[in-house]
């Protein structure tokens, strides 16, 4: 079926994926008044961006084997944390020199003395003795941010909504078809289609017989239910890689693995020995590590460039925009691959370049000054905010990272001083504005976007009240709220189990046996 009755939609550009590389670039050549379509067959940022370190980091280790990357993720951190200003937090890495250290304290500082001229492009501090800075960000937060302005400035961007194949002319690729959030099979015309599947960039590049050549490398992390340290922390894996412990939010994440990956993209496993892996180099620097409680793990795979030989964690970070005609004799198609979340823009810039230039566009890049959603204005102080409208002055905090100055209009419902949940102190009045304006469709959805069960409780106590909050704004009927229930608990016990000892495995008991008293049972 086509997008209008009278036949397929067309665009200049389809943006296939909307992580964070391919919602930059929709808000990017929105901004440039080209016409875009952004899709993602999931939700905004829940592939590898939401699976990762949640740092916008230079990454000091690429200092000894790829100083580009360091270089270009410095310049492109420092435009991101002043366009996401509201979204970003300092954060504070320890770093601490055990007796076998490989570098020792004088070399370790001596490194950091380098990496001191990369900080202030992106306006971080220089280190002090054994300590030193980078920025935190929720890139679920940071990925909507970008989607909404290009809305904003035109685009249209429709998430559960997966690109089945490419449309072709002879040779050329002329738009896509995708299966929409109700089912139907849709077909989108466009000028030029763009590949920003992340790790699923060789999938869909293959749907027009072109090559894309990654060396997919999966990450996890376990995730604790609180902050564990006011600090950041840096450990060393048994085989000599940097290993991190950080606080974000009310949780830390302990994170993570590099290791080739060869299976399903679409069904990642955390397997027990890569949470042993973690805790086994966390405990050398925080040893009552074990005693804490986890309460999910997340899996990621990181689209890097292919390169035969390094091992995975030396492998470039690189960025690389590959032009099918060119390479493949497909024209209509280009793949924007590799990089990191901390040179998106960067990459979305370079891309968008490489786009107008064939579509005749001379609009120039906005995205390294212009404000994201939020950042423009000054926000109300989170005194401020809690004392006008009535709210804890965490549920304000909370409110401000994710809104920023655009925090007072969520407020305006009456249901702003009802919390859905205490542990995250996530407001009705924000999770209905979630569903409303956020393009949220399922409670997971409602966890990327406004931090739905993502505190201890893990959903224990708000799941429900929440399927009813977003249920009335979409028009769920008793049997789907409780449809909603039951395949976020199934799904986030999945995300769980790997990381639960003999107390978590009583607590999941416990759970369980509260939740068959829920109406419907679940
Ligand atoms: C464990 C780990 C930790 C990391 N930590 C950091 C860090 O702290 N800092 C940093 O800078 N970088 C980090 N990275 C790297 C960074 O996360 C990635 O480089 C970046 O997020 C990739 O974004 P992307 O948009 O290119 O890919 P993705 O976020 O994976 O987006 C691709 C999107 O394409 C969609 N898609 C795929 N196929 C289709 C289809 N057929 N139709 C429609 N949509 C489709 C997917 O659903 C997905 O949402 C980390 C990576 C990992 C794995």
């Amino acid at each position: 079926m086509s997008e209008a009755a009278g036949g397929p939609s067309a665009h200049d550009v389809v943006v296939v994926g909307g992580g964070v590389t391919g919602a930059g670039l929709a808000r990017d050549l929105a901004l440039r008044g080209v016409s875009v379509l952004l899709l993602d067959k999931g939700d905004w940022g829940a592939g590898t961006s939401g699976a990762s370190s949640w740092m916008i980091h230079g990454g000091p280790r690429y200092l000894e084997f790829d100083w580009d990357t360091t270089r270009l993720s410095c310049e492109d951190a420092g435009h991101i944390v002043r366009i996401a200003r509201h979204m970003v937090h300092r954060c504070v890495f320890l770093l601490p020199v055990l007796r076998d250290h490989p570098l020792g304290i004088e070399r370790l500082e001596t490194a950091m003395e380098v990496y001191d001229r990369f900080q202030p492009l992106k306006g971080s501090h220089a280190h002090l003795a054994l300590t030193m800075e980078e920025w935190g960000v929720d890139p679920h937060r940071l990925t909507w941010a970008n989607v909404l302005d290009a809305v904003r400035a035109g685009a249209r961007a429709q998430n559960h909504s997966r690109v089945e194949s490419l449309l072709r002319d002879g040779g050329s690729v002329i738009g896509v078809r995708y299966r929409a959030p109700d089912g139907r099979r849709v077909e989108a015309r466009a000028r030029l289609v763009v590949n920003a599947a992340g790790p699923w960039a060789p999938e869909v590049a293959a749907m027009a017989g072109a090559r894309v050549r990654l060396r997919p490398a999966k990450g996890i992390h376990v995730v604790y239910d609180r902050r564990l340290s006011a600090f950041a922390i840096s450990a060393e894996a048994v085989d000599g890689r940097d290993l991190l412990l950080v606080p974000h939010g009310g949780v830390t994440f302990l994170g993570t693995t590099d290791d080739d990956h060869y299976g399903d993209l679409d069904s990642l496993d955390v397997l027990p020995d890569e949470v042993d892996y973690l805790l086994q180099a966390a405990e050398r620097v925080f040893p009552s590590i074990r005693q804490h409680r986890p309460v999910r793990a997340t899996a990621g795979v990181r689209p890097t460039l292919f390169q035969w030989r390094p091992n995975e964690d030396d492998l470039s970070r690189r960025f690389q925009l590959l032009d099918h005609e060119r390479l493949d004799g497909v024209p209509g198609l280009l793949t924007i691959a590799g990089g990191k979340l901390s040179m998106y823009r960067l990459m979305a810039e370079v891309t968008a370049d490489a786009v107008c230039e064939r579509l005749g566009v001379q609009a120039t890049c906005q995205t390294a000054q212009r404000p994201l959603p939020g950042a423009s204005g000054v926000p109300l102080p989170v005194r401020e905010l809690a004392g006008e409208h009535g709210i804890t002055a965490l549920a304000a905090a909370r409110l401000l990272e994710r809104h920023g100055s655009e925090a007072p209009e969520v407020l305006q419902d009456p249901r702003r001083g009802r919390l859905v949940c205490r542990c995250e102190a996530l407001t009705e009045a924000e999770l209905a504005h979630a569903a409303r304006h956020e393009q949220v469709r399922t409670l997971a959805d409602a966890f990327r976007r406004v931090g739905l069960a993502a505190g201890p409780c893990a959903g224990g106590v708000c799941l429900e009240r929440a399927a009813e909050v977003i249920g009335h704004e979409l028009g769920w009927s008793p049997g789907q709220r409780r449809d909603a229930c039951r395949e976020h608990v199934t799904a986030a016990w999945r995300a769980r189990a790997p990381v639960l000892d003999r107390w978590g495995w009583a607590q999941e008991e416990l759970a369980y046996g509260l939740r068959r008293g829920w109406p419907g049972g679940l």
